[in-house]
């Protein structure tokens, strides 16, 4: 992918060492599942960003995109695609939030398909760029609510939410395959929109159960609010 790196941004061959550092540092904190470091290596973060931050882009830091939104944090991602793998390889996989599409990206290298969502038109068609660039074939994106019926009928092994909800999207869960599971951030109690966003969330694994479902509640994490809506 050298060559791409050095069409979009000039900032060149240098980006594959900075990434090689990201990598380091996300084993250094506590990610574990070598499919996922080796797709962390492989996707160039900087595409996602706008050529003006691209110097910043394998910093663990999350980065603006435009629209109010950001670029989650590498380990976030990182961690989600840990979690959502769970030790499996991943046939079809549903993302809510496709922002930039740079989660989308990691998740189309450990996973067969992507299905992915997102409520904003305009980074619909940024993401798009972005996976097109890329050559990035394996992804279904869509212009919709991610919390409504879809308006389609998906058995996915994996569901990845990458904005903050108050409560599980439960309209979701029919989605999940036996023994598949969700991973979202979640913040109970907040109120809808905004105020999620400032309430403590924490990165939760959502699994079918006989009755009901059975949840696991991780690290503190910190993204942008799952709003209803499209724009
Ligand atoms: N995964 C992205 C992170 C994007 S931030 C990345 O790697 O860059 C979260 C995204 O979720 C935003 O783009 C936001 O518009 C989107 N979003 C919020 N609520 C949504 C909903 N109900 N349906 C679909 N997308 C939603």
């Amino acid at each position: 992918m050298g060559t791409l790196d050095n069409r979009h941004t000039g900032i060149g061959m240098t980006s594959d060492r900075t990434r090689a550092r990201m990598v380091e540092r996300l084993r250094d904190d506590g990610i574990r599942d070598e499919v996922v470091l080796e797709a962390m290596n492989v996707v160039p973060r900087h595409i996602f960003v706008d050529e003006a931050l691209a110097i910043r882009a394998y910093e663990d830091s999350p980065l603006p995109i435009g629209h109010g939104q950001t670029i989650s944090q590498p380990w976030v991602v990182a961690r989600m695609s840990e979690l959502a793998r769970n030790g499996r390889a991943l046939g079809d996989v549903l993302e809510i939030g496709t922002g930039c599409g740079y989660q989308t990206a990691v998740l189309a290298r450990i996973a067969q398909k992507v299905y992915t969502v997102e409520r904003i038109g305009a980074l619909v068609a940024k993401a798009r760029r972005h996976l097109t660039a890329l050559k990035i074939r394996n992804v279904a994106l869509k212009h919709g609510d991610g919390t409504s019926d879809l308006g389609e009928e998906l058995a996915v092994d994996a569901i990845v939410i990458t904005a903050g909800a108050t409560h599980v999207p439960e309209a979701l869960l029919r989605f999940l395959k036996p023994g598949a599971r969700m991973v979202l951030p979640l913040a109970r109690g907040g109120a809808a929109g905004g105020d999620g966003e400032r309430g403590t969330q924490r990165l939760t694994v959502i699994e079918p159960a006989l009755q009901g479902y059975k949840e696991e509640t991780l690290d503190a994490v910190r993204f942008v609010p799952l709003l209803p809506g499209i724009t």
